[in-house]
């Protein structure tokens, strides 16, 4: 598929022509920029028309075109096939960043009304870091005027920082969950990114591009003092933002503008400002890897890439140096060597005995943005957005023979049903039970019905403490050699010999959802809860594939408290539809 790559800023129109069937032959069909966009003329519109008409001339088709679009905001986990509703999203997101997002939503008008027959697809920068953990996108301010005014950490780069960690992993040959990452996109924007599970866990860009490392014009970290001490001083908003945007960074610093290369000639030279940008730009790097390593608790590799990061290798000695302490021993010969291109984007410079490796990766956020609208055509997940499993959180309960119901409730009686549950034909009853065990009692156990043709009672590991039995984990309906358990109902008391299990966590799934997660029925995965307090990763889920079951996980109240869901009320069966639960299948592991 031929995938049409824009990248819509203020004042030029970046395109490239992607085949995206060669991967063994990365070099775009057709590269060209359009500048000067907004002066003499030209327009989105007119720079689109020049595209256009540039792959006409080269007979190439255009298939789809794939739009990189700065922020995507709370509403954008991956990449998206774009509508009206979509653009309206877009637009929304301009608030948060002015300069970027209403070009690029204009290249998208723009390549939509000239390309009407063909998918559009957005590409967001966010959206690798969609799943930021609380504690990274949370900035220590007074929690209202935050979410009044939507201060958050978002982290851009992206699209750039998964791509590289996807090639660092196949040639790591491992798989990119198992890894440990710290990724620094060194250009002229630059940021840095703690990758662990496969996505962006801490990143040091925030509700702006303006944030953490040094870069070409940007000042990154500064004291918020600062800011207010030269508003006080008579600064204007807008002289502030120009100064931290554009006359900052390697810029603001050396004084001979923001190209790394100069600056390296003329500190060779002897020239002590340019020495200092050197130096603060390379002391503020090795900050964010020992602090990320930290954060994540530990560390498998180091990706440097973009302009800086692909090309100095006197940058990356002097970021990388001395980090024995923390597992990475450089190669100096190897890195003088690192050189990566598209046809080998992988080149290592740590040591043989480096127990963390280092490696330099060429970035190519055009290809990424051509695979990945051909992933959303293709009406896959994209990588960003993992499919979400409902979580339901199932209190103690049980489910009754005829013979035992009859004898707890009466020869007469039947269940009565008080609320229908999610399982389609299951209902949950008005009739309790109390279960009675060696060390203690529990009362108001709820009924499931329709009653079925064995005894089953399922209480978490805390229950049976209290009632003084240890029961088996068991799929729902494996009951033979199962605990004992007394129940007391109105009308009489039972012992049954067996039938007290401690349920086994599992995912119902319809054979469409199956399909999709690529599951099938009795094996078992991995799930991860994110996003939420408590995050953690249920491994041993059985999964229950079915034409009458509706997708849903059912875990009980311990698996809940421990992830630190809503378990909601006591004695009763709860379905949470749990919207902070972004549960994701990780890995499956088929037991055979
Ligand atoms: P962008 O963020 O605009 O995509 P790039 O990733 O192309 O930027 O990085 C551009 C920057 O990379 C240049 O401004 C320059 O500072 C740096 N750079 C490129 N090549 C070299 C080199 N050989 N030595 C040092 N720095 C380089």
């Amino acid at each position: 598929m031929n995938v049409l790559v824009l990248n819509a800023g203020s004042s030029t129109l970046k395109a490239k022509l992607i085949d995206t069937e060669k991967p063994e032959k990365p070099e775009p069909l057709l590269s060209m920029t359009v500048e000067r966009i907004g002066t003499d003329g030209v327009t989105h519109e007119s720079a689109v028309a020049t595209v256009l008409a540039s792959a006409a001339s080269s007979t190439h088709r255009v298939d789809a075109v794939g739009h990189r679009v700065v922020h995507g905001g709370e509403r954008f986990m991956g990449a998206t096939l774009i509508d009206a509703s979509v653009e309206a999203a877009i637009d929304a997101c301009s608030q948060l960043a002015p300069l970027h997002n209403p070009p690029n939503l204009a290249g998208i008008r723009a390549a939509r009304s000239a390309l009407p027959n063909v998918p559009h697809v957005a590409v967001f920068d966010t959206a690798f870091h969609a799943r930021l953990p609380r504690r990274a996108k949370t900035y220590a301010i007074d929690a209202a005027v935050a979410e009044k005014h939507g201060i958050r950490r978002y982290g851009f780069h992206g699209t750039s920082h998964g791509y590289v960690a996807e090639l660092a992993a196949k040639h790591l040959g491992r798989p990119l969950a198992d890894l440990r990452i710290v990724s620094l996109h060194l250009g002229n924007g630059a940021s840095a990114c703690a990758i662990e599970l496969g996505h962006s866990t801490e990143t040091s860009m925030g509700l702006t591009p303006l944030d953490g490392l040094v870069m070409g014009t940007r000042s990154g970290d500064i004291d918020p003092g600062a800011l207010i001490a030269l508003l006080r001083a008579g600064m204007s908003v807008d002289e502030l933002d120009t100064l931290l945007g554009k006359k900052s960074g390697l810029a603001g610093l050396s004084g001979v503008g923001p190209d790394l290369r100069d600056i390296e000639r003329r500190a060779a030279e002897g020239d002590d400002r340019c020495r200092l940008a050197i130096n603060v730009f390379s002391h503020r790097v090795r900050k964010y890897v020992g602090a990320y390593a930290a954060a994540m608790g530990g560390l498998d590799a180091v990706i440097l890439t973009a302009g800086i990061g692909e090309n100095s290798a006197s940058m990356r000695q002097r970021i990388l140096q001395r980090f024995d302490f923390l597992g990475l021993v450089l190669d100096d010969d190897r890195n003088t060597d690192g050189k990566v291109t598209h046809e080998r984007p992988v080149a290592e410079i740590s040591g043989e005995t480096s127990r963390v490796r280092a490696l330099v990766v060429k970035t190519n956020e055009e290809l990424a943005i051509a695979r990945q609208t051909v992933t959303v055509l293709a009406q896959l997940a994209p990588p960003a957005s993992a499919p979400v499993i409902p979580i339901a959180v199932s209190a103690r309960h049980l489910h009754l023979d005829r013979d035992t119901f009859a004898r707890l409730f009466g020869q007469d009686a039947t269940p009565t049903r008080y609320k229908d549950i999610s399982q389609p034909g299951q209902y949950a009853c008005e009739e309790k039970v109390n279960l009675i065990g060696p060390r203690g009692r529990i009362d108001g156990v709820r009924l499931l019905g329709p009653l079925r043709p064995k005894t089953q009672v399922e209480v978490s590991r805390t229950d049976e403490f209290k009632l003084g039995i240890d029961a088996p984990i068991r799929d729902s309906g494996q009951v033979a050699g199962s605990a004992p358990i007394v129940l007391e109902g109105p009308k009489g008391t039972v012992s049954i010999p067996e039938g007290l299990i401690c349920a086994k966590r599992h995912v119902h799934m319809h054979t469409e959802d199956a399909k999709r997660f690529g599951v099938k029925d009795g094996d078992e995965i991995e799930v991860a809860i994110t996003g939420g307090p408590r995050d953690l990763v249920f491994g041993d889920v059985l999964v229950r594939v079915s034409d009458r079951y509706k997708l849903e996980m059912h875990i009980d109240t311990d698996e809940a408290n421990a992830a630190e869901l809503d378990s909601g009320k006591d004695g009763d069966l709860v379905y949470t539809g749990v919207d902070m639960a972004k549960a994701e299948v990780r890995e499956k592991r088929i037991v055979s």
